[in-house]
Order: C-alpha cells, then sequence, then structure tokens
C-alpha cells in the first residue's frame, strides 16, 4: 500500500508537483501519466526516496523495488556482478529463480547486453530482498512487444502476491489489463478509477481514445 497526501516538489523556483495525492492498496496498480516533463519521474522519486517533498508525505507499507527510466546497472561489470552488488546493498541474497531469461546470461558483461536485456536486469536487481512495492518508470520505451507481453504477465502476477505497482507508461495498451487507478499529470492532477472506465468504455479500444483525448486535452492547455 502506498499513500501520499497533497505532495509538493520544486526544481529551485519551478513547481513540478503542487498538491499529488494517490494511493493504491496491496495488489494494486497506480499509473502515472502525461505530457514529458510533467513530473511523472519526479513523483516516483519521491516514492522511492531518492527525492524528498517540499510539503506532504507517502506513506509506503513495506520494501520498494524501483526500476528507473535510465540504466542504473554497472556497465563493466557481469550480470552476476550486478545481482550480487545490489543484494549486498539492500542486505540481502541473489534470488534462486530470477524474471525473464536472466538466468541465461549471467556471465556477460552488461556492456553487452541489448536494451531489453539491460531493462531485465534492471527488474531482477529491483526484485531482490523481494519489495512489497514496485516503481516502474517507463519500462517498456523503445522495447519490443515481446518483452512487453511478458512484463505484463509478471505485473498480473505482482498484483495477483498483493504487491502494490506504480507504472509510468505513455502507451495505453501497455497497462490497460492491470491498472486499477490513472493519474494524469496536469494542473490540477486528473484521477480516474478503473471503474469509471469500465463503466464508460467497454473496449480497449475505447479506452485508448478517452486516454489520448484526455492527453491531448491537457497538452492544449
Ligand atoms: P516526466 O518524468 O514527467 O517526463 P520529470 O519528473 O522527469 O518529468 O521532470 C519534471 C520537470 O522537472 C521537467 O521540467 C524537468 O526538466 C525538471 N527536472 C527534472 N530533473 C531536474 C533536475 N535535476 N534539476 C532541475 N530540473 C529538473
Ligand atoms: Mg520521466
Amino acid at each position: 500500500m502506498i499513500r501520499s497526501d497533497g505532495i509538493s516538489f520544486s526544481y529551485g523556483k519551478s513547481e513540478i508537483l503542487k498538491s499529488l495525492s494517490f494511493s493504491a492498496e496491496d495488489g494494486e496498480c497506480l499509473v502515472f501519466a502525461g505530457p514529458n516533463g510533467s513530473g511523472k519521474s519526479t513523483a516516483l522519486g519521491i516514492i522511492s526516496g531518492a527525492l524528498k517533498s517540499s510539503s506532504g508525505t507517502v506513506h509506503a507499507n513495506g520494501k520498494i523495488g524501483y526500476i528507473p527510466q535510465g540504466s542504473a546497472l554497472l556497465e563493466d561489470a557481469t550480470v552476476k556482478e550486478n545481482l550480487r552488488f545490489f543484494a549486498k546493498l539492500s542486505k540481502s541474497s541473489v534470488p534462486e529463480t530470477l524474471p525473464f531469461s536472466v538466468s541465461e546470461y549471467m556471465n556477460k558483461k552488461v556492456a553487452k547486453l541489448s536494451g531489453g536485456m539491460k531493462k531485465q536486469v534492471s527488474i531482477a536487481c529491483a526484485l531482490i530482498g523481494d519489495p512489497q512495492i514496485i516503481l516502474l518508470d517507463e519500462p517498456c520505451a523503445a522495447l519490443d512487444i515481446t518483452f512487453r507481453d511478458e512484463l505484463i504477465g509478471i505485473i498480473e502476477k505482482w498484483k495477483r502476491e498483493g504487491k502494490t505497482v506504480v507504472y509510468v507508461g505513455h502507451d495505453p495498451s501497455e497497462f490497460y489489463t492491470f491498472f486499477d487507478t490513472i493519474i494524469f499529470f496536469d494542473n490540477p492532477p486528473l484521477t480516474v478509477s478503473r471503474r469509471e472506465i469500465d463503466t464508460q468504455t467497454k473496449t480497449a479500444e475505447a479506452f485508448a481514445e478517452f486516454y489520448k483525448d484526455t492527453l491531448l486535452n491537457i497538452k492544449r492547455k
């Protein structure tokens, strides 16, 4: 579970987040959507504890696993060395089962991996210590449909296990099956629940239209 009560954040004089409130229960997924630069990554940074809000608080009921937008991996080290490094950081050990096909390229240097493989390793590193809350910042950007479909399956499994997921993404087809709430980063932020979506838009296509119209409306302002 995570809960925020009106968090605000500024870089110098420029206010990035103003009184942002959200919540997600165990087994739920919260999606952050909105134009580039609207503060989605900043909000994830605050949830993770990497950034500190100027006002408001975030409550989280467990360990957090954070998959950042860029790579946080050690490029010159192998996959195995990265996993051991992150296990040491979180005072934990490398799990026996790893997601995706990470166990098949344990001895490869990260610098030699494809973008998709790096993202898989980032996810494996974030899962060390079995976090209750998982933050994913545009995990599918520039990656193929196979990766996307595999990740969708993994997120659905996390939800069944009762984990809380916060997902930043742009393409509604990525998160249509698993989101419970979407927050459109606008001023003020617009929160839309699964129930509202399901009563108004009956199909994935109708949802995509609603989603596009909402984003265009935000951009036009
Ligand atoms: P999003 O993830 O929605 O694209 P970000 O949270 O990354 O947006 O950024 C929100 C705003 O904060 C942008 O205008 C960006 O330029 C600004 N910003 C991000 N990081 C910094 C930083 N370290 N210093 C100053 N401004 C920043
Ligand atoms: Mg971002």
